[in-house]
């Protein structure tokens, strides 16, 4: 088997990013189009995972290394390991999905004792070459032997003071080659043998490291936490590439940019870099970077060079990139490019621009974009009227705001927010190894580095707000505390931040709801249009189905009438409805329930004209709207406590020889008022008793109450009705739709259906109006999918609610599977999705299609939907786009999630 494990900058197929990883067909893919990449070679993550499945270098591997660094000295002129003109490489790791700082890399491999001087005598500059000794060995140390960086830390800190120097940048070469000497003895000591001198073992060893950083805990968090299943990425690719120097001088500069401004997509440049520096200073955030723009007047001729490639990363990829650069002595060299990650609000911004620049399609800009990312824009900001002053001031570096308890190491941020605490994340600055400390933070804040630094580009690709680069915050992670201005900060102390602006408060501070932008709009506009699939909302109330309205949806799919009874005003009447003893009592309390549903109706209508909005009949069993057994009871002997305390009162006030007089409310509770409370109390005892079902969720609920207390359902039909008639008379285009719950027979909806019939004849006669509504049902037995022919013979549409469905297809009771066994089926593996969450496409989707083909083989244009919480959800929404439903339904604020899911599913399909 003679697999190619090696291809040149030059030749490696630039599309091709599971063999090449992203970075690397990149870099294959830039040199190709003429960008001025340094020359280099990438090693295929087939070769990664034959190294880690053979745990030792495939067979021809280090042959086709040694042919490709033969390429690379004759492109460059230089010689690998050779004290004449060294070639010096750097070794990264890149898979087929970017994960940011997840994996390792060594800088200015090929230096040696032998190297060093060369260099030196080549550059004329011994303070460069020990500067790029020293970060080699330490490296180097760090990724091929695991030396903590501590231990170099302690010596090079140790030489700073000596040296009585604040910055790096401060250190003369004699201080450098000292700090070289020492760490080059850490090596010693740490791994009881020479730092090795072979250049091409120590390319091997490298290569080694970055194979397996692919399995290491970092790469692994990182995988889990993002979902990175094996299709997606496997393995990393290897890139080695020749070093070019940022640090060689004050013509010499390191940069990294972004094409558009990832926190809010302004088309502008944007990216840091610092003079006569190396890469890793700019993105750790030891020296603070100075912006991008800068450089305009500092470096002119290297800035228009920059300006030019960014236009050609833009043209070329269609994409917003993430590069990075290297100025080495006035030439610009372009290291890397990736597709930038950036928040909700800028990616919805660089959509719409870029279509409008006419760089991208319309179909394009709304593919690029993740549906649930959008979830994002509807984030908290903080409220503009507050007048709280901020204590301190750092850099806006992933906007949103957020308040917590200052945390100071990551590992504590994660314990405490597993429980559920709201947690700040407070660092110097971050590195890769604090990820689980982001996903567990509200916000991250940090007193080093800029907008490009680790913190700033992890927080906005997780749309936390960040706060980065914190002028006056100084973090003293041992002692636990914070000088914030003249402020101390305690572990466990509230701040809040706001990464918009880069404001740090102490305590916590009002949040406004966030707005829809235009961008968004348009965006969401466009996905309308391209989409087939209509989205609409779940929505019970007069004000939900105003917010729904905001957020776009094209009706309501689903009003869940028993919310409605459950307001404080109501709640007493649907008690009185359930106690009643005989049906006349019933109606009696229904007929106090008509206009206040009634009332609700014209709103809701209103609010949604000219969209359907459909109603569903009374579904939830009884019981739901009464005390549990337990209250009740302890309710009852309290009074019954209570009413001897009245009585003894009474006794007592009897044998006084003067009159007493009681304050009025007390004088209302008397032994009466008691006794009536105890009466009622214990009729509800009873009727509790008398409702008590083993499996309520498969019992007496949906239309079995309808047909068993048919005032019920003809109550809320009338309801219905005369509300549309109201809102008809009133110019309001209304168009009711009536939905029958938990449906197993067609008899079932006919019976509703003849009341619905009556009523409305008799409300048009009364009117001389005619009244169009649609009458349909839920699917959510199993029975009905089996039974959706028949069914379709009276229902005019269907609603899927996949809530019951799924219920009802695993034989999980929702209420309680996902506290008890959901999440550890999930994370053995014995379920991929929670499918109260993800449409469960192989089993109740299976049911889905029965239905939909049964429907409409019946009645031809059968309006379908679904109505259960996996409405939301895209794949769910591929899925219902697929088998040709008609719309979505889905709670209010995943509406635009839903939208754009919508047109994705057509332009996929
Ligand atoms: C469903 O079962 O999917 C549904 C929408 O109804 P509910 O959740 O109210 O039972
Ligand atoms: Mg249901």
């Amino acid at each position: 088997m003679n697999k190619k494990l090696v291809y040149s900058f030059a030749e490696g197929d630039g599309k091709n990013k599971k063999l090449l990883g992203g970075k690397g067909a990149n870099l294959c893919e830039m040199t190709q189009i003429g960008l001025n990449v340094p020359p280099g070679f990438v090693i295929t993550t087939e070769a990664c995972l034959d190294y880690l499945s053979a745990d030792k270098f495939p067979d021809g591997l280090m042959a086709s290394i040694r042919d490709a660094i033969g390429g690379l000295e004759t492109a460059t002129g230089r010689k690998f390991g050779a004290a004449d003109k060294p070639l010096l490489v750097s070794v990264r790791s890149g898979s087929a999905l970017s994960m940011p700082g997840m994996m390792d890399t060594i800088l200015n491999l090929g230096l040696n004792d032998e190297t060093l001087a060369g260099l030196i005598e080549q550059t004329g500059d011994e303070r460069f070459a020990y500067d790029a000794y020293r970060r080699f060995i330490q490296l180097f140390g760090k990724v091929a032997f695991g030396i903590d960086d501590e231990k170099f830390d302690e010596h090079f800190n140790d030489v700073k003071e000596r040296a009585g120097v604040k910055a790096d940048i401060g250190l003369a070469a004699e201080h450098l080659r000292a700090i070289s000497e020492k760490f080059l003895l850490v090596i010693r000591q740490e791994t009881g043998d020479e730092f090795p001198q072979d250049v091409m073992r120590q390319l091997q060893l490298a290569v080694e490291a970055v194979f397996r950083s692919w399995t290491g805990k970092r790469a692994v968090d990182y995988r889990r936490e993002f979902n990175i299943t094996p299709e997606m990425a496997n393995g990393t690719a290897v890139n080695v590439c020749t070093m070019v120097f940022g640090n060689m001088g004050n013509d010499c500069a390191t940069g990294v940019g972004f094409t558009r401004n990832p926190g809010t997509g302004e088309n502008e440049m944007f990216g840091e870099y610092l003079v006569n520096a190396q890469g890793e200073d700019v993105v750790a955030g030891i020296r603070t970077p100075r912006p991008l723009t800068e450089m305009e007047k500092e470096m002119p001729e290297q800035y228009a060079q920059l300006v030019e490639l960014r236009n050609k990363l833009e043209m070329h990829y269609g994409e917003v990139q993430d590069y990075e650069f290297t100025i080495e002595k006035g030439t610009l060299y372009c290291l890397q490019t990736r597709n930038g990650k950036m928040n909700a609000a800028a990616q919805v911004k660089t959509s719409v621009d870029m279509f409008s620049e006419g760089l991208i399609s319309k179909d394009q800009a709304l593919l690029r974009i993740e549906p649930e990312i959008l979830e994002q824009l509807l984030h908290p900001t903080l409220d503009p009227d507050s007048s709280d002053e901020p204590v301190a001031h750092g850099l806006p570096a992933s906007p949103g705001a957020a308040s917590g308890k200052c945390v100071f190491d990551a590992d504590l941020a994660e314990k405490l927010g597993n429980t559920g605490e709201q947690v700040i994340l407070v660092r110097e600055e971050t590195r890769p190894e604090d990820i689980h400390g982001f996903f567990a933070a509200e916000g991250i804040l940090t007193s080093r580095g800029g907008k490009t630094s680790h913190a700033a580009v992890v927080a906005r690709g997780m749309g936390k707000p960040c706060v980065a680069g914190a002028e006056g915050i100084d973090v003293d992670v041992a002692l636990r505390m914070a000088h914030v201005g003249g402020h101390v900060i305690h572990e466990g102390d509230t701040i809040t931040l706001d990464g918009g602006t880069g404001e740090v408060y102490l305590g916590a501070i009002r949040t406004l709801e966030a707005d829809f932008s235009d961008d968004l709009r348009t965006l969401l506009e466009w996905a309308d249009e391209t989409a087939d699939l209509k989205v609409m909302a779940n929505a019970d109330t007069p004000d939900a189905a105003r917010r729904a309205r905001e957020y776009g949806a094209m009706g309501i799919g689903l009003c869940r009438t028993e919310r409605m009874f459950n307001a404080s005003d109501r709640l007493p009447i649907v008690i009185d409805m359930i106690l009643a003893n005989d049906k006349d009592d019933r109606k009696a309390a229904l007929g106090r329930l008509l206009p206040i549903q009634r009332k609700d109706f014209v709103e809701i209508f209103t609010a949604m004209a000219p969209y359907p909005v459909t109603v569903r009949l009374l579904d939830p069993p009884m019981h739901e709207f009464l005390p549990t057994e337990h209250d009740l009871l302890e309710q009852i002997e309290n009074l019954k406590v209570y009413r001897r305390v009245v009585r003894g009162r009474n006794t007592a006030i009897a044998t006084l020889d003067h009159a007493v007089k009681l304050p009025e409310a007390l004088e209302e509770l008397n032994e009466e008022f008691v006794n009536d409370a105890l009466a009622r109390k214990e009729r509800m005892l009873r009727k509790v008793r008398e409702l008590e079902e083993v499996n309520p969720m498969l019992g007496h609920r949906g239309v079995r109450l309808g047909i068993t207390y048919p005032e019920i359902y003809e109550m809320q039909i009338q309801a219905v009705l005369e509300a549309a008639m109201e809102c008809a008379k009133q110019g309001v285009d209304v168009r009711p739709e009536i939905m029958v719950p938990q449906v197993i027979t067609l008899q079932e909806i006919q019976h509703v259906k003849r009341t619905a019939g009556r009523l409305v004849k008799a409300l048009e006669a009364e009117s001389g109006k005619t009244l169009n509504y649609k009458f349909g049902t839920m699917i959510e037995t199993v029975r009905a999918c089996t039974r959706a022919w028949h069914l379709a013979e009276v229902a005019e549409f269907f609603s899927f609610g996949t809530n019951d469905l799924t219920q009802a297809t695993f034989s999980f009771s929702r209420e309680d599977a996902e506290n008890k066994f959901l999440p550890m089926y999930n994370e053995m593996g014995v379920l991929q999705d929670n499918p109260f969450e993800v449409l469960d496409t192989k089993g109740v989707g299976k049911l889905i299609k029965m239905a939909v083909t049964g429907g409409r083989e019946q009645r031809k244009d059968l309006k379908i939907g679904i109505c259960g919480e996996q409405g939301g959800h895209p794949d769910s929404i591929q899925f219902c786009h697929d088998v040709g439903l008609n719309y979505v339904s889905c709670s209010g604020p995943r509406v635009p999630v839903a939208r754009l899911a919508a047109a994705q599913a057509q332009l996929r399909s």
